[in-house]
This record gives C-alpha cells, sequence and structure tokens, in this order.
C-alpha cells in the first residue's frame, strides 16, 4: 500500500504516513480522525513531529510534510532525528533521563496524547528526538545501554 500524498509505502498496520504525516485514507469514512483544534473538521494529517491531527485548515505543509500549527515543529523535524521509536514512556523517560546525563538534549512526543488508542495498532507511539548533530553520540549511548534503537540510524551514523 502506497501514501497517496506522497506514494511512500505504507505499512498497512500504520495509520499515517511515516513520511509525510499524510492520513492512510482520509476519504474513508471507517477513517476518520477529527482536527484537534477544530472538532468536526475531518483530519487529513498528523504532525509528524507530535502527532496532532490537523485538518485542511490547520495543517502546515512543508516539504511535502505535514505538521500543525506550532511554528517549532517543522524546525524540530528538519533539524533533529528520532532515536527511539516504542510502545513505552517509561522506557522513552529512561532514555531522555541517560540522555541528559550525557549532556544529551532531547525532546519527546507521544502520539498517545492525541490520538486514540484504537488507532495506534503499531508500537511506535512515543518518540525521543535528539539534535542531528548529536544523534549518533546518542545512539551510541543508548547501544552501549543496550537499548532499543530505531530505523533512523543508518541517517545519522552516515
Ligand atoms: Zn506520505
Ligand atoms: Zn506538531
Ligand atoms: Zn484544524
Amino acid at each position: 500500500m502506497r501514501c497517496f500524498h506522497c506514494t511512500a509505502f505504507m505499512s498497512p498496520r500504520e495509520f499515517a504516513c511515516t513520511h509525510c504525516g499524510s492520513l492512510r485514507n482520509p476519504e474513508h469514512p471507517a477513517e476518520r480522525i477529527a482536527c484537534e483544534r477544530h472538532d468536526g473538521d475531518e483530519a487529513v494529517a498528523t504532525c509528524l513531529v507530535c502527532g496532532v491531527p490537523v485538518c485542511r485548515r490547520c495543517a502546515v505543509l512543508r516539504d511535502g510534510k505535514f505538521f500543525c500549527s506550532n511554528p517549532e515543529h517543522g524546525r524540530i523535524f528538519e533539524d533533529s532525528l528520532v532515536v527511539y521509536t516504542g510502545q513505552s514512556s517509561f522506557e522513552a523517560a529512561m532514555i531522555v533521563h541517560h540522555l541528559s546525563r550525557a549532556g544529551l538534549a532531547s525532546l519527546t512526543f507521544s502520539l498517545r496524547d492525541h490520538v486514540e488508542t484504537f488507532w495506534l495498532a503499531g508500537d511506535e507511539n512515543h518518540q525521543v528526538r535528539v539534535q542531528r548533530t548529536e544523534a549518533r553520540t546518542a545512539l551510541e549511548l543508548l547501544e552501549n545501554l543496550g537499548l532499543m534503537v530505531s530505523a533512523e540510524q543508518e541517517t545519522a551514523t552516515h
């Protein structure tokens, strides 16, 4: 299955495209999610950074990718990389803690704060992001601690 917005490959368990944030099928009545700010308006995407569902009115399209109206989020997406994705808020908090002890600033976002649990069949509900320039150091640290790292590792280490 391909994303109808950016044509990237989507796994059937993803409800939103991980490349552009577009919802799998916004036209499909059974897959409707409401915009978080404009109740009653249908979301067309979720912000790639924080996961907030956005409608046509408040979606910010940047480089073909969807973000919420928070002006920071497009920038955060460009300047940082995901070093952890997983199901556990506890694990995410632990990783933030280890990173901060090593002097690395990080940001954490949870889709669960915004999207109803029944949509989240996948396990990538919690994300930890670090500055792009510090991603390699962060990933090495997490690896040494035996903590799971995400698919973006390849991007970070090349
Ligand atoms: Zn897409
Ligand atoms: Zn956002
Ligand atoms: Zn809206």
